[in-house]
């Protein structure tokens, strides 16, 4: 399909990929993302905790550890650069026994070796002064003051943006299915499009054990997939935790949480259940009892009859426990990044930085771009309206009256802020695009309202039918014909 070989690469546009991208479109280098969803964060990176974890949890030594403590400093300042909502709110891990003290000690000893700064365990008056709403039961807690929470989805789109912006271009709904080497060029095939690249690095998620089966390799340890189930409460319950609220871990990891959102909601979940299938987003009734009952135990007066929404997603658990960076036995310039479960979100700038130098290492030369781009669009960062003060929301009026009707009531989203998504450097075409970039249809009557005219003026802006419009993906279909 293409003649052009890139220098490098990258297989798939989750927060991973995102960050690849990020870096590398800083220097003078072809690069290509070819990703197998319609959108950028089509995987893991769409669903799941939002917490810049502070690195007290992965096991000293690891590359979990070092890559986490790392990327979390990275994380305020990337989002602060692209107009990413991110929010050091601050983590506590709450115990209500001895048994949970002793284990807080340990993650605090285990945290400060990692390197995680300002860690402490305070008890319960401090505790309950900084959250009220806290069981009177926990005694003790682990305050993180450097964890945080960043819009996961958000973070992957504007670097994604900026690295577009800067030049590298994104091939989407490319599924990669067959990769040959000829000469010193990689190609990589999805049915019968083709591009070629003399680098490759492998972000594929849960897939990543399948990308590197394309090149006859298998990994040292199995991915295996385990959904986390979650309920989002109203905006109306904004307050009630100010930090992200997690109990004791346990063997199946950092258990439930209860967190507030950058957008203002608050997040309940994850359980952590192992799945058959890697695409299993499933949500249960019973999953979602045990994370209520969860939630419940940390925070008794939390009112569950507000929840909004219930998703769930899926990690890429690696048996060896670890993060898996690292170049092929058999090709040193096609590098490998998989197993990337929890923190992956908090370490992706960190990884990023740390895939980079893998590359350098195999003999990919970085020289900077001379006029390098630092925001999201030529533009700037695109502000929504609800983030605008009101002498922006006025001066964005007077630019364009678009911003002057109202689309999603409940998260203020105008018809300016929809066109200015759907012509941002990676376009939204779909229901589900305009959603994540713009929040129309993320509030508390999840699109009831505004579906139907954002859908409307995708197909004006789009110069299609109303019908042609998608949800998500190619086939799904909103609207099948006219009945008068
Ligand atoms: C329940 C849960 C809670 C979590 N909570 C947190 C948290 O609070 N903080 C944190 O730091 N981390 C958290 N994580 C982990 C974090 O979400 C992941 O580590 C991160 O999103 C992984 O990013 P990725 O880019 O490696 O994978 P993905 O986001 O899965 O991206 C991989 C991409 O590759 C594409 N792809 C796959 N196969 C192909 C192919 N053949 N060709 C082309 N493209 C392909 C996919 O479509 C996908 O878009 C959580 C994860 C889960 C599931």
């Amino acid at each position: 399909m293409k003649n052009k070989v890139y220098d490098v690469a990258i297989i798939g546009a989750g927060i991973v990929g995102a960050m690849c991208a990020f870096y590398l479109s800083k220097y003078k280098l072809n690069v290509a993302v070819l990703e197998a969803g319609i959108d950028v964060a089509s995987g893991t990176t769409r669903a799941n905790s939002a917490i810049v974890h502070a690195g007290y949890d992965a096991a000293e030594g690891s590359l979990k550890a070092k890559l986490n403590v790392k990327g979390s400093l990275m994380v305020e300042p990337i989002a602060k650069q692209l107009g990413v909502h991110y929010q050091r709110c601050g983590s506590l891990v709450i115990g209500y026994s001895e048994n949970d003290l002793e284990h807080l000690n340990r993650l605090l000893v285990r945290g400060k070796k990692n390197g995680v700064k300002g860690l402490e365990i305070i008890d319960e008056n401090r505790l309950h002064e900084m959250e009220p709403n806290v069981s009177k039961n926990a005694k003790y807690a682990l305050y993180a003051p450097s964890a945080g929470i960043v819009c996961p989805y958000d973070l992957a789109y504007a670097t994604c943006e900026n690295a577009c912006t800067n030049g590298v271009e994104f091939f989407f709904e490319y599924k990669v299915d067959k990769i040959e080497k000829k000469g010193q060029t990689f190609m990589l095939y999805a049915g019968e499009r083709l591009i070629s690249s003399k680098y490759v690095v492998n972000c594929a998620g849960l897939y990543a054990d399948e990308i590197a089966a394309l090149i006859f390799e298998s990994l040292p340890f199995k991915i295996i997939p385990r959904r986390g189930e979650y309920m989002l409460l109203d905006k109306s319950e904004a307050g009630v935790v100010k930090h992200t609220i997690f109990v004791t871990p346990s063997e199946k990891g950092k258990g439930i949480l209860v967190s507030p959102t950058v957008d203002g909601n608050i997040i309940v979940g994850p359980n952590a259940n192992v799945v058959e299938s890697k695409a299993d987003t499933g949500v249960t009734i019973e999953g979602l009892q045990e994370i209520a009952q969860g939630a419940r135990t940390m925070v008794p007066e939390i009112n569950l009859d507000s929840v909004i929404t219930t998703f769930a997603g899926v990690r890429s658990t690696p048996t060896s426990g670890d993060f898996y960076i690292q170049a092929s036995k058999k090709y040193p310039k096609f590098i490998h990044s998989a197993g990337i479960e929890s923190p992956g979100l908090a370490s992706s700038p960190a990884i990023a930085e740390y895939i980079i130098e893998l590359l350098k290492k195999a003999g990919l030369k970085l020289k900077e771009k001379d006029s390098y781009i630092k925001t999201r669009t030529k533009n700037g960062n695109c502000k929504l309206f609800y983030d605008m003060t009101e002498e922006e929301r006025k001066k964005a009026i007077q630019r364009d009256p678009a911003y002057a009707k109202m689309v999603c009531r409940c998260e203020m989203v105008t018809e300016g802020d929809i066109i200015n998504a759907i012509n941002r450097p990676i376009p939204a075409h779909t229901v589900d695009m305009v959603k994540r970039r713009t929040r129309a249809g993320m509030g508390r009557c999840q699109g009831g309202y505004c579906r139907a005219r954002v859908a409307e003026i995708i197909a004006r802006e789009l110069n299609i039918s109303v019908e042609e419009v998608k949800k998500f993906s190619s086939n799904s279909h909103i609207l099948c014909g006219r009945t008068k």
